[in-house]
Parts: C-alpha cells; sequence; structure tokens
C-alpha cells in the first residue's frame, strides 16, 4: 500500500486535527496523536509531527497541506546524488519548480542552462538562491537574465492539473513529467553543446522520478544529479528558480486580473476566504478554474460561503 509521510509544523497539525476529527476512529497507535478514516485512506497523525497518508490517494490527500514537496523531501535527503568536486564552476542544465503549495496558480518548472563564462554577469545581476527574496526583486532580476540565459519554462494549467489529480495523477509525477519536458526542451535549444551535468532541485527520490516517467518517449537520465536545495548548488537552478518564480507571479496577476480581486499565495486561512467569495460571485466552477480543486482550501471555502 502506497504511504505518504509529510512533516507539519504545530500550528498546521492543529489545523489537520480539526479537519479529520469527523474521521475519528477512536483507536491512536503508541506514539500518535489521532488516526482517521476517510474514503479509502487512513491518516495517522504523530506527536513528533508527522502525518502518515495509507492508501491508494495517499500522496493527493497529503498534498491538500500543501507539502508535498517535502514530503517527498523528509525521506530524499539523504539520497541525494553526490556531486562531482567544483559542481558549482561546472557548465550546468539546472531545474526547480514553484507553485507546489500554492492553492491559486498553475505549478510552474524552469529549467536554465548557464555555462562558465556567464556566471559572473548573473551573479552581477544578482542571480542567488531566491529563497530569501520578495516577489519584486525576483521578477526584476528574471526579466534582465530571461533574454540572456538558454531556458524552458513550463506551467501546467489549473484545469488540466485538476484533470489530471481527478485521473489519479499525483503532484510527484506531474512534476517530474515536466521538469523532464524543460530539460529536454533546453538540452534541444542548445545542442550541439552538452551540460557537464544537469541537476534537479530534488522533490522525489530518483527511482520514483524515473518511474513517473516510465512512459515517456525521451527521458533526460545522462549526467543527471538530484539534490535538495539546489539553488544553493548552481547557478543555473538558481536562475530556473527565480525564472519560474516570476512566471508564475505573472499568471497569477492574471488570475487576480480575470476574478477582478487580490489574490493571496501559499494556502492558508487567507486564501480559504478569497475562494469563499469567489464562490459567493462567479460559483464553484470558476473557483475551480483558477485553483487546485484537490487542496483542503476547497472545502474550508465551501463551507465558509455556505455561512
Ligand atoms: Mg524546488
Amino acid at each position: 500500500m502506497a504511504n505518504t509521510v509529510i512533516q507539519v509544523p504545530a500550528n498546521k497539525m492543529e489545523e489537520i486535527k480539526a479537519f479529520y476529527k469527523p474521521f475519528f476512529t477512536g483507536k491512536t497507535p503508541p506514539g500518535a496523536l489521532f488516526s482517521a478514516k476517510k474514503q479509502g485512506l487512513t491518516i495517522t497523525a504523530y506527536k513528533s509531527g508527522k502525518v502518515m497518508f495509507q492508501g491508494a490517494a495517499g500522496a493527493n490527500e497529503a498534498a491538500k497541506w500543501g507539502t508535498v514537496a517535502e514530503a517527498a523531501g523528509v525521506k530524499s535527503k539523504s539520497s541525494g546524488s553526490p556531486l562531482p568536486p567544483q559542481f558549482s564552476s561546472k557548465n550546468v542544465l539546472g531545474s526547480d519548480e514553484v507553485g507546489t503549495g500554492d492553492f491559486f496558480g498553475p505549478i510552474t518548472v524552469c529549467a536554465c542552462y548557464v555555462d562558465r563564462e556567464q556566471m559572473p554577469l548573473l551573479t552581477s545581476l544578482g542571480v542567488k538562491d531566491s529563497k530569501a527574496m520578495k516577489d519584486p526583486e525576483i521578477c526584476r532580476i528574471a526579466e534582465k537574465i530571461i533574454p540572456i540565459v538558454p531556458h524552458s519554462v513550463l506551467a501546467c494549467p489549473n484545469p488540466k492539473y485538476n484533470e489530471l489529480v481527478a485521473s489519479g495523477m499525483n503532484q510527484g509525477k506531474m512534476k517530474a513529467l515536466l521538469h523532464n519536458r524543460a530539460l529536454s526542451n533546453v538540452l534541444a535549444r542548445i545542442a550541439p553543446t552538452r551540460p557537464e551535468a544537469i541537476l534537479i532541485d530534488q522533490f522525489a527520490e530518483k527511482n520514483a522520478y524515473y518511474r513517473y516517467l516510465a512512459n515517456e518517449r525521451e527521458i533526460v537520465r545522462e549526467d543527471v544529479y538530484f539534490a535538495t536545495k539546489a539553488e544553493g548548488l548552481h547557478l543555473s537552478v538558481a536562475a530556473a528558480s527565480i525564472i519560474a518564480r516570476y512566471k508564475f507571479v505573472q499568471i497569477f496577476a492574471e488570475i487576480e486580473h480575470e476574478l477582478g480581486m487580490t489574490l493571496t499565495k501559499g494556502a492558508g486561512a487567507k486564501v480559504d476566504q478569497e475562494a469563499a467569495q469567489i464562490i459567493a460571485r462567479y460559483g464553484l466552477d470558476t473557483l475551480h478554474q483558477y485553483t487546485k480543486e484537490h487542496f483542503a482550501n476547497t472545502d474550508k471555502a465551501i463551507r465558509l460561503a455556505r455561512k
């Protein structure tokens, strides 16, 4: 049986506990806070902050809590491939994704090729690990580097995402498909040049990643490395992350424009309220067009809209 384990902070755990309360089994294993059964799934939360989802739809249910990337990362941290020496000064094709934990807007993946000669310029333009940067700064840097670095940025529109999730695809597979396609696009763009290495910001175990790609015609395998926090390991991943975020922010702004309202990123309580307003104004179908439907925010917004 498929198990997905996520690690959550205490406040998130409170939220999760409240959400599954109607489904508590009353039987709590040692070390656990609660155990619940919902639609063929068993959800067990532990005092350590881990929550385990057992059952076929476990990964999707876990992704409701916006932490599926961490979920995959929790176990895979130790399994990242050791990088060759002087990795940061090699010519590398890197990839990263954003938007996986945001209720509004698409999963967006970017692959980006950076060679040694470009590094001083990119550094002077401000390319670095974007985790510490705010969106306006990320967008300013993105606009400067987009014309100069070979890249491919792919966003999975929300209606398509919802269709894929409904057909049983999990976020991990979707990310794997997008990373692989973005990487092959860039390889084609820079040919006959070959990168010395390819670095994927790790969101799944290597074996799981390639399992997800089993049915793809073209699979990028040669010289591929996986590492968590890869934005800090090579400028190519830092640049990919910046461009992906820029694309996500642009699409997010289009969504705000189309709906005529300001929206919040992430998947918190404010997002529930905004989603409830969308239901009240335009109906539930419209909400689905712009969101990741399987997130817990949908049910919460429906409840809020009824009040
Ligand atoms: Mg990442």
